[in-house]
């Protein structure tokens, strides 16, 4: 049982401004496994207060006093990995493997890419008669969701730190134990007083009062699409900027030439990582309408792959993260069935044998038609939507036609073609035969979110960018 009781702000652990707590549910248990504090608008406002004052030394600060920082929050983020996956497999329930091994080293993979850009990143450019410097925004309102906690964080808060910004983070309310100790990492690591805060809580506790704060001078959201409108609206207001990082649909082209049954079991099991709670997740696969059979054959071969249980146990995938998401995906999944799709594995219902906790089956439905709900919606559950295409033009036709635009996949054997339909899809990334890079911008199309993150391209959101006109080059550069 883990009791947090008290905020990171100006470099002090402090005690809330209100005794309000609430419980942390372990959805493997279902049974509580902690108690943290409840922000309010009054600690927002001391948070925010002490990143304003950081911010006129931070700003200033070298690229070697930011790497050196940097470097001292990977040593200590190495050292802790183990309490982080602990904790991270408590609140989500996730398997060691993925919390401890998978989601902690994305983290590690985010870190070791912004150190590296750090060096190279256009802080400073001649262009013409003028100097182009980008300097850090300000004071930055950091919100993060549950489902990839310490990699939505990581994405978040080291390129801030990166760009010299100073940051009040807010935490997922179903995720506090890994932001709890990422900062307990940070303080550890010597972030300087105020440059790094952290307040506990939900969304109308924190977050509203947090991206309407007049001090705050750009949020960077990820989450619902909901939250995130309802977000830019609280902060339209200041005039901030705000970048969103939302949803997404993700289609998964499986074109004629690919090693076929290779490429949807490995969808398969990719849609069902991490329980399926993943915005970018290949939820829609798309393959030539006639073979649909062979699709179905090899979906039906690759899901018992995919085992459930006890995230202390040997097994893939653990449950999902909370009671209102188990009901939303049996619903979804009822609507699947209802609108005529195939069942191919899974379905309604719990596995065999986990009677307590919110484990749901690993479920395939294949004959789906893009207008049915399980292809519209996001489920972030493991349930994986399988879709027959006539053309390559008309994959794409389907590919594109959701209203997101996130993550996309195409698997095939022949690269030019593969590219070239990579080219088509409207996502801010697709992956070529399940190319991965930390390098790559990760961010959305439509209603996935605007902005982009990962490596040097989670920097730009940070920075504003200054133009001055007749500056020599080098001359007075300080960084
Ligand atoms: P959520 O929107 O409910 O909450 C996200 C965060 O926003 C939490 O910290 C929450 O407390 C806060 N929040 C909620 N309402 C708010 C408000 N009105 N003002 C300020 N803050 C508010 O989302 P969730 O359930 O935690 O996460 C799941 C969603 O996140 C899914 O839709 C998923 O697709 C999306 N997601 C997107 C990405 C991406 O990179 N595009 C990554 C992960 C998750």
């Amino acid at each position: 049982m883990r009791e947090y009781r008290t905020f990171f702000i100006d470099g002090q652990w402090v005690s809330p401004a209100q005794s309000d707590t609430f419980d942390v549910i372990n959805p493997a248990t279902e049974e509580r496994c902690g108690v943290v504090s409840i922000g309010s608008a009054a600690d927002v406002d001391k948070a925010v207060a002490a990143a304003r004052k950081a911010f006129a030394t931070w700003s200033t600060s070298s690229i070697a006093d930011r790497i050196e920082l940097l470097q001292n929050i990977s040593a200590e983020y190495q050292n802790r990995s183990a309490d982080l996956g602990a904790a991270l497999s408590e609140e989500m329930g996730a398997p060691a493997s993925l919390a401890g091994g998978f989601q902690i080293g994305l983290g590690a993979g985010h870190l070791g890419t912004v150190i590296e850009a750090l060096s190279s990143y256009p802080f400073e450019e001649q262009l013409g008669e003028s100097l182009v410097v980008r300097e850090p925004i300000g004071v930055c309102a950091l919100i993060t969701p549950w489902n990839w906690p310490m990699n939505q964080i990581a994405v978040k808060v080291f390129p801030a730190l990166a760009t010299g910004c100073t940051m009040v983070l807010k935490p997922s309310e179903r995720s506090p134990f890994t932001g709890q100790v990422f900062t307990e990492i940070l303080e550890a690591a010597g972030v300087p007083a105020g440059v790094f805060n952290m307040i506990q809580g939900d969304g109308p506790s924190v977050g509203v009062p947090l991206s309407g704060h007049p001090d705050v001078d750009m949020v960077s959201f990820t989450g619902s699409t909901r939250a995130g409108i309802e977000i830019a609206k609280n902060a339209a207001a200041g005039v901030k900027r705000v970048t969103q990082e939302l949803g997404g649909k993700g289609p998964n082209i499986v074109l004629d030439d690919a090693d076929f049954a290779a490429n949807v079991g490995k969808g398969v099991v990719t849609m069902m990582l991490n329980s399926g709670q993943t915005c970018s997740a290949p939820s829609r696969m798309l393959v030539p309408a006639n073979r649909m059979e062979e699709a179905i054959a090899a979906a039906k071969e690759a899901a018992p792959s995919v085992t459930v249980g006890d995230p202390a146990g040997d097994f893939s995938i653990g449950p999902v993260v909370s009671k209102s998401q188990f009901d939303k995906i049996q619903t979804l999944i009822e609507q699947g069935i209802a609108d005529g799709a195939t069942l191919v594995a899974g379905g309604p219902g719990r596995p065999e044998g986990l009677d307590k906790g919110y484990y749901v089956q690993p479920t395939v439905f294949a004959d789906v038609k893009n207008d049915m709900t399980i292809a519209r919606e996001e489920i972030f559950g493991p349930v994986l939507t399988i879709i027959g295409y006539d053309t390559i033009d008309h994959a794409i036709e389907i590919a594109n036609d959701t209203d997101y635009g996130l993550a996309g996949f195409v698997a095939g054997a022949d690269l030019d073609q593969a590219r070239a339909v990579a080219r088509r899809i409207r996502a801010g990334s697709v992956a070529i035969n399940d190319a991965f890079d930390f390098h790559a911008p990760f961010g959305g199309y439509k209603k996935s979110g605007n902005g982009r993150e990962w490596g040097a391209f989670g920097f730009d959101d940070y920075v504003e960018v200054k133009g001055i006109l007749g500056y020599s080059p080098g001359d007075g550069a300080e960084q």
